[in-house]
């Protein structure tokens, strides 16, 4: 039955792609659907939308089936604007593509739009953009999350096949959680960060933003692997395989009392004990665990990641790329100043004082050293975890999606959105995020995380529980 672009919306991406191949759905006609769908995002969830179509659209011929991509502001790509959500880089158009972006463009998918995003991935709801917030398609009153805000909400209100996001303490996690969408951070170092605007080199990490398992594991399929210019990269140790698996046989999960427990909404916490119910009657057993040094993830972060940040947007100084602002005395000085103090936001300058200080003469070892053996203390933590279970299981974020303007007096608040996602970061695992259900009609996430390279398997497991669940991805599509 050939399908109609308009019907075609709902598929996931693997469907879109196996309909293109067998001559079922045309790929122009889809990508124009997108395109126009992506123009017309009252969600605010685009930064830059195509004008139209390639001239040569990858289709049938290639894995990817010219299948519409888009992707988070902060990935370079060449001649298209890569902003990063802030001022400073408004209308800046890089002169070379992101390894990520490119692989996924060389495997057949094509950029249709960039999406909006916190400025510099500062942020947890996308209200620290320079280009304004995005609403949630399941509650337009609502924050999508972030920092990777905007290619969530374009994914679930249908204006994109996929998207690309980043993740550096949760960023691609909490927004798929906000938005009934899955999201995978992927083991440092298994993807190029060549061609990201940094925020914290040693955490960040790209991955995909997407509507079922499968779609992100073929996302990741084709994005992984070891890049010349991204000295960090290693790529995966094996293949990644697009999960069939059904059941949980056998499969140890390990619940952190730590990450579980206070401080998560009480739907929350009734969607994610009705998972683990799921998970049991496919196979697997559950049990609690310990670890013990998460608690402290938080302020680690908030140490670690402020230091690399400072150091990584030193660069925007008005010389070398985006905006300058000249001073009326004319001196450099007065230019450098200018530039960065009228270019970046107030959450941005926050983290670059913070990092300043923690990283400053007689202050680096109470801070940033201090920090660094939280981290450490938290990697072992995951490591003694991880001899006695398969898989760690906790709520994405401790609440489902917040009111707008609800947090942003509150950065405390607003930084306790990632207390379940950031320790993973820490440790460089990979973690994805799930739909577990709705509470009060808004989705709420469940996330499994596995040791280091341990992609297929939580990918399998995260593909029983999700058809288990059962759960509507298409449900906020208009
Ligand atoms: N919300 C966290 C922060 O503001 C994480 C952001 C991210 O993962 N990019 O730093």
């Amino acid at each position: 039955m050939p399908t109609t672009p308009t019907d075609a919306i709902k598929l996931t991406a693997t469907q879109q792609i196996a309909a293109i191949q067998s001559g079922d759905l045309d790929a122009r006609e889809l990508f124009e659907t997108y395109r126009q769908r992506a123009a017309a995002d009252a969600h605010n969830a685009f930064t830059w939308v195509a004008d139209e179509a390639p001239a040569e659209l990858p289709a049938s011929g290639t894995p990817l089936a010219g299948l519409p991509l888009a992707v988070k502001d902060l990935f370079c790509t060449e001649g298209i604007p890569s902003q990063s959500g802030s001022k400073l880089l408004e209308g800046y158009l890089p002169p070379y593509t992101a390894t990520s972006v490119q692989k996924l463009v060389d495997a057949g998918s094509t950029v249709h739009g960039k999406t909006n995003q916190d400025e510099f991935a500062m942020g947890s709801s996308n209200e620290n953009s320079a280009y304004g917030p995005v609403t949630n398609p399941w509650d337009a009153a609502r924050v999508p999350g972030g920092s990777s805000g905007g290619s969530a909400a374009a994914v679930a209100a249908g204006h994109a096949a996929w998207a690309l996001g980043t993740d550096t303490g949760g960023s691609i996690r909490q927004p798929a959680a906000f938005c009934g969408l899955v999201g995978l951070k992927p083991t440092y170092g298994s993807v190029s960060r060549f061609g990201m605007i940094a925020f914290a080199s040693s955490l960040d990490q790209a991955g995909p933003i997407t509507r079922s398992v499968a779609d992100a594991a073929l996302m990741l399929k084709f994005m992984e692997g070891k890049d010349p210019r991204d000295m960090t990269s290693i790529g995966l140790r094996e293949p990644v395989e697009v999960p069939t698996r059904t059941d949980l046989t056998g499969l140890r999960i390990g619940v952190p009392e730590e990450l579980a427990g206070e401080g998560v909404e009480d739907g929350v916490r009734a969607s994610f004990e009705a998972a683990l119910e799921q998970a049991k009657a496919l196979g697997a057993t559950v049990t609690t665990i310990h670890l013990p040094n998460a608690p402290h993830a938080l302020s680690a972060y908030y140490v670690l990641a402020p230091a690399e940040a400072s150091s990584n947007l030193s660069r925007f100084d008005g010389v070398r790329y985006g905006n300058r602002l000249e001073a009326e005395d004319g001196s450099l000085i007065g230019m450098y100043t200018r530039t960065r103090t009228e270019g970046f936001g107030p959450e941005v300058k926050r983290r670059i004082m913070l990092g300043t200080y923690a990283l400053s003469a007689g202050f680096y070892d109470a801070y940033y050293g201090r920090a660094q053996q939280v981290r450490t203390k938290i990697v072992e933590d995951f490591a003694t975890a991880f001899a006695s279970v398969d898989v760690i299981a906790t709520p994405t974020a401790p609440s489902v999606a917040f009111e707008l303007g609800s947090k942003t007096n509150d950065p405390l608040a607003m930084y306790l959105n990632d207390f379940c996602t950031i320790p993973m970061s820490l440790a460089g695992i990979p973690a994805i995020s799930i739909p577990s259900g709705l509470s009060d009609g808004l989705p709420v996430g469940l996330q499994l995380a596995g040791p280091a390279f341990s992609e297929n398997l939580i990918l399998g497991a995260a593909h029983a529980l999700e058809q288990a669940i059962g759960f509507d991805t298409a449900g906020a599509i208009r």
